[in-house]
């Protein structure tokens, strides 16, 4: 996902943002950002902890917005090299954040937070965070200063999706209408273009899915192995197109160990596909 490069706008130097990486598979997403005191990052999606210094921790505390490796991946080595820096994320991010590094399966080095429940950090620091969409555990981050004249409040999206999904509800505008932030932090992949709804690209890779085994074709379908790979499950599995035909379906390893995490986390996905019974074969 890439973030805009952006210097917040500031008070004096009450409000500013400093970005170790704004996106992209090789860079990762990872913001420092400061609300007067306070230093706080968002995200560790970073392959290498080079830009951070190695003695000085770079925050006093650490958010995850979700569990795609863009922006979770670098939480690990964080961890091990500034142990006393806390870490937040949403419970099912929680859940998720140890698919990033499936041969160490780290014990949690992370504390969970409820949705929509303020929890504060300092005395005049807060933290709360909001369903975003996009993938279970998603949250948008809105951070609140308080200073004896007034408070200050950073919203920092992550990754968002507006639609429902087949795993994850879309994030309802309805709870952040009333914010007014000092710094919006937003995700830029989409841009403006409007594009068209979720259900009718279902329907036309469905139908062009449909005519490639019509004809006997094998598929092969590169996708994250955490999100769209699970949606894309779900919906051969659900859709009335594919319900009740034998279509067999062959997935990579690290797929189906999220696949496994998803099973242990239905009661907290939709009520639709908490009836979608998984069945698929793990790719050796
Ligand atoms: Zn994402």
């Amino acid at each position: 996902m890439p973030v805009a490069r952006v210097m917040a706008a500031s008070s004096g130097s009450t409000l500013a943002c400093l970005p170790y990486g704004t996106g992209g598979d090789r860079e990762g997403v990872c913001l420092q950002v400061r609300l007067g005191p306070h230093l706080l990052l968002l995200d560790c999606g970073l392959n290498s902890l080079d830009a951070l210094a190695v003695d000085t921790q770079p925050a006093a505390w650490a958010i995850c917005s979700h569990a795609h490796a863009e922006h979770a991946r670098g939480f690990l080595a964080l961890h091990h090299r500034y142990p006393d820096l806390p870490i937040y994320t949403s419970e099912l991010t929680g859940a998720l954040l140890s698919l990033n590094w499936p041969s160490e399966q780290p014990e949690p080095f992370w504390q969970t937070l409820a949705w929509r429940s303020p929890t504060q950090l300092a005395p005049d620091l807060q933290v709360q965070l909001f369903p975003a969409g996009h993938l279970p555990g998603a949250a948008a981050i809105l951070l609140t200063y308080q200073t004896p004249q007034r408070a200050y409040t950073l919203l920092y999206t992550g990754d968002f999706f507006l639609s429902n999904s087949r795993l994850v509800e879309g994030l309802s505008l309805e709870m952040l209408r009333s914010l007014a932030p000092d710094v919006l932090i937003v995700e830029g992949r989409y841009g403006t273009a409007r594009h068209p709804r979720r259900r009718q690209l279902e329907k036309q890779l469905l139908a062009q899915i449909e005519e490639a085994l019509m004809r006997e074709y094998s598929l092969l379908l590169p996708v994250p192995p955490l999100g769209l790979g699970q949606e894309l499950l779900v919906l051969l599995r659900s859709h009335h197109q594919f319900t009740g035909r034998d279509v067999e379906i062959w997935v990579a390893g690290q797929v189906a160990a999220a696949c496994d995490r998803y099973l242990n986390l239905l009661p907290q996905l939709p009520a639709a596909v908490q009836i979608c019974p998984p069945s698929t074969t793990v790719l050796g």
